[in-house]
């Protein structure tokens, strides 16, 4: 399963699980000394233990029943670290984590203590990280990894924390100026269809690719005015382009936001509204699920064999990854949808959704997929061709960008 790469350094040897009273312990036993950290995760809930890249001797591991263990998955997390994950049956506490020195022939070992915790206090305390290997990135500003785990320190939060309830703070950051170019975050936004895929069709033959386009255009100019971002555009002409290379491109470019930029269609013409997606392997309803096929479909359209194309994603150690970023993804969600309401933008009912859109299967980039309307509502699709339209909605955008950078940032 895991590459063969040049040999590495650290060794993990064994790993074993112990139920103590009152608590579980992991042992570890290493080939040699070693930095880690280690925290919790929610939804599900999950032990991360962080190390600089192993080679994974360990075997499958034994799970004795009443240490709350459910699974235990490894891999690489970022160039230069490797991560175990523990999926936990319950919230759970760690109690202590140090390291023992090799000592009376027994090797190097990492010791983790966790115990099982009420909800109110796991939330209140799953974000204390214990350890102090450093991940890069991780407290270098929103990078994309960064938002992957927090940083070494003491209380920062292990996902993105939290929206906080009440208004978005007043913009008052205004040194942001002088942020040099090359260390802005980057956010590449992905005009949906293009070339011989039209998507779908509006009013007078209005077409989504075209929409999508001009938006993305839009969108892109009002981010660079205001001096805080870098963005491109995963396409800027009338061509097609397959879904897994919008990913591609994404990534190649290390982007910190992706965003993919849509307006649909239904059979039903009053239907109107803008709505926003992020990626799950489960959809959160029919429709959503429909629509995910839909778009998924553009490859087919364009003629391409599929049936190679999901390899990557389908790669569980990516998932690894994958997990903590749809929690970044759904945090953008959630700022976007209240930054359009804010600014005047018709929503879709339940506007932020769930489904497997391939074009959101970045493991390491935050990524949401927006409808920006429906081309089947002639007026809808009408507004979306016009400048000033597009302009309301790249406003709207701009705040909840700059809302969610202000947010990660921290
Ligand atoms: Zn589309």
């Amino acid at each position: 399963m895991l590459a063969a790469g040049p040999a590495l350094a650290l060794d993990i040897l064994s790993l074993r699980i112990g139920p103590h009273p009152g608590k579980t312990r992991l042992v570890f036993e290493l080939s040699g000394q070693t930095e880690f950290r280690s925290f919790m995760l929610a939804n599900p809930v999950r032990l991360v233990v962080d190390m600089p890249d192993f080679n994974w001797r360990a075997g499958s591991i034994i799970r004795p029943p009443g240490t709350g263990v459910k699974d235990i998955r490894q891999g690489p997390l970022q160039p230069g670290i490797s991560r175990v994950v523990i999926d936990l049956e319950q919230p759970m506490l760690i109690g202590s984590a140090f390291v023992l020195p090799r000592k009376d022939g027994q090797p190097d070992r990492l010791v983790i203590d966790f115990s099982s915790a009420s909800e109110a206090a796991f939330v209140k305390s799953r974000s204390i990280v214990h350890g102090r290997l450093k991940v890069p990135g991780s407290s270098a500003g929103p990078g994309g990894n960064s938002m992957i785990a927090p940083a070494a320190s003491s209380t920062v939060a292990g996902n993105i924390r939290p929206p906080e309830p009440g208004p978005a703070p007043q913009k008052t950051q205004a040194p942001k100026t002088a942020v040099p170019s090359s260390q802005r975050p980057l956010i590449v936004i992905d005009a949906g269809h293009g070339g011989d895929d039209p998507g779908a069709l509006g009013h007078q033959g209005l077409k989504e690719k075209n929409i999508t386009l001009a938006m993305a255009r839009d969108l892109k100019k009002h981010l660079e005015d205001t001096g805080r971002y870098r963005v491109m555009l995963t396409r800027d002409k009338d061509v097609f382009i397959r879904l897994s290379q919008r990913v591609a491109i994404a990534r190649a470019k290390k982007a910190d936001l992706f965003i993919s930029l849509h307006a649909d269609s239904i059979n039903r013409d009053g239907v109107r509204g803008a709505s926003i997606y992020t990626l799950s392997e489960i959809a959160s309803d029919k429709e959503t699920e429909k629509l995910a096929a839909r778009e998924n479909l553009s490859d087919a359209i364009a003629g391409i064999d599929l049936s190679h194309e999901d390899q990557d994603v389908a790669n569980i150690l990516v998932d690894l990854a994958m997990r903590d970023t749809m929690n970044q993804s759904k945090f953008f969600a959630n700022k976007t949808v209240s930054a359009l309401k804010g600014g005047g933008v018709r929503l879709l009912e339940n506007t932020h959704r769930y489904a497997g859109f391939a074009v959101l299967k970045a493991p390491d980039i935050p990524s949401v997929l927006i409808e920006l309307g429906y081309m089947s509502n002639n007026q809808e699709s009408i507004l979306l061709s016009q400048p000033d339209y597009r302009a309301r909605i790249a406003r709207a955008l701009v705040n909840s960008i700059d809302s969610y950078f202000e947010t990660v940032s921290q």
